[in-house]
């Protein structure tokens, strides 16, 4: 089935529903099993060594038929080629841009991307001669001042997931292309129902898996999606060489969060636009920073690039100091305290963000709360918020 044209491809529901799937392998099982085996052997040497059909597999770090699956949906759900599952959307990250840069090279970056990969490119990089420039991203002409004669990568968040930042991906595809650069993008927030990066002409999504494909906070894992001749290089150097494999259960438990992931992505949506729009206008709220909303800075790029929107906000409060944060947040019943999204649950954490991400002169690092909407209805987060911004 994933070998058809195209323009053949179903609609993401279906392609969750059954993509990559041939229930004769399975003696018919509606659910593909669980591969949870190191390695498959042969009934003889020479189909080991010489005549490997296309049915054989050999080692479960190379390739795994449960994984395998997941991966096949996944490729479809983005519009890419071919996809590789990691063991967490930091290893996706860090062999993706690990592919493309050696000793000497420079990388173009959005500075409001994830903390540690900020952290992968800044520091740890440096130590193999790898250099890296970050820019506030929202106008292609940083990008071109920024790179330079060895500039080998440009990597995008967008939006970024603490101030959603947008970038415009068909602008920045074209300037790198002109230049021999590859693009890498973090597409975790959007998702490949709201968003697919590669149509606007970016070589590598990658996503932490951890969030919204697998959705149920029960998974640690990261997936990179690209054309095939790129994918095949990055999976034979740092795929097999570093060896960050995705576990086959946790494959599986992807592919089972997969199955749900257009109508989870829609009711996030539903909720958090709602929430998002009532806080807006809520006395004690100063500003949302989310795509889409009435205050969206970057409408244009928001209605070019995404088709939705996730359940990821964050929330500036007019009385903005480091204890009402923590006064509302510790106030919040239906929300977990803790710092990861995407799943079925509802969560809050104060975050104090460089002024300047926000457009402030401020140099003093500014409290806002992170919200992420989960799968609950509106009234009950939102009496709850009511409650908890009473006490700010
Ligand atoms: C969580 C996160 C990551 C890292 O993913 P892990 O699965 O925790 O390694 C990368 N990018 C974004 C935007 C994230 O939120």
């Amino acid at each position: 089935m994933d070998s058809l044209p195209p323009e053949e491809m179903p609609d993401q529901e279906t392609i969750c529903a059954h993509w990559g799937e041939d229930r004769t392998r399975y003696l018919g099982a509606v659910i593909p099993p669980i591969f949870q085996n190191s390695l498959f052997t042969n009934p003889t040497c020479e189909d080991r060594n010489e005549n490997r059909s296309v049915d054989s597999y050999d080692y479960t770090r190379i390739e795994n038929p449960t994984t395998e699956i997941t991966e096949a949906k996944i490729a479809a759900l983005e519009k890419g080629e071919r996809a590789r599952c990691f063991g967490s959307g930091m290893a996706a990250i860090s062999s993706t841009i690990l592919s493309q840069v050696k000793a000497g090279d420079h990388v173009v970056a959005v500075e409001t991307c994830y903390g540690p990969t900020r952290d992968f490119l800044k520091r740890y990089l440096q130590r193999f001669g790898v250099t890296t420039t970050f820019v506030q991203g929202n106008r292609p002409e940083e990008w071109e001042d920024a790179r330079l004669p060895n500039t080998t990568l440009f990597y995008l968040e967008s939006p970024s997931t603490f101030v959603f930042h947008q970038q415009d991906l068909a602008a920045l595809a074209g300037i790198a292309r002109e230049h021999g650069i590859t693009t890498v993008i973090d597409n975790s927030w959007a998702s490949p129902i709201f968003q697919n990066p590669i149509e606007h002409g970016i070589d590598f999504v990658v996503h932490s898996a951890t969030k919204y494909l697998g959705g149920h906070s029960d998974i640690v894992a990261g997936v990179v999606v690209g054309t095939k001749e790129k994918m095949t290089a990055m999976i034979q150097n740092e795929g097999h060489l570093l060896g960050g494999i995705l576990d086959p259960f946790a494959s599986w438990l992807m592919m089972r969060g997969i199955r749900t992931l257009p109508i989870r992505m829609e009711r996030h949506q539903q909720t958090t636009v709602e929430i998002a729009n009532r806080l807006l206008r809520h006395p004690k709220v100063e500003t949302i920073y989310y795509p889409g909303l009435a205050n969206d800075p970057q409408p244009d790029l928001t209605a070019r690039q995404l088709r939705g929107t996730s359940g990821l906000m964050t929330v500036r409060l007019k009385n903005q100091g480091k204890e009402p944060s923590y006064r509302f947040v510790n106030s919040l019943k239906y929300f977990g305290i803790g710092c990861s999204w995407g799943g079925f649950e509802s969560l809050a954490l104060p975050i104090s963000l460089p002024g300047r991400w926000l457009f402030e002169p401020e140099t003093n690092p500014i409290w806002t709360i992170r919200m992420h909407l989960g799968l609950e209805s509106v009234n009950d987060p939102w009496n709850d918020i009511e409650r908890a911004l009473c006490v700010v």
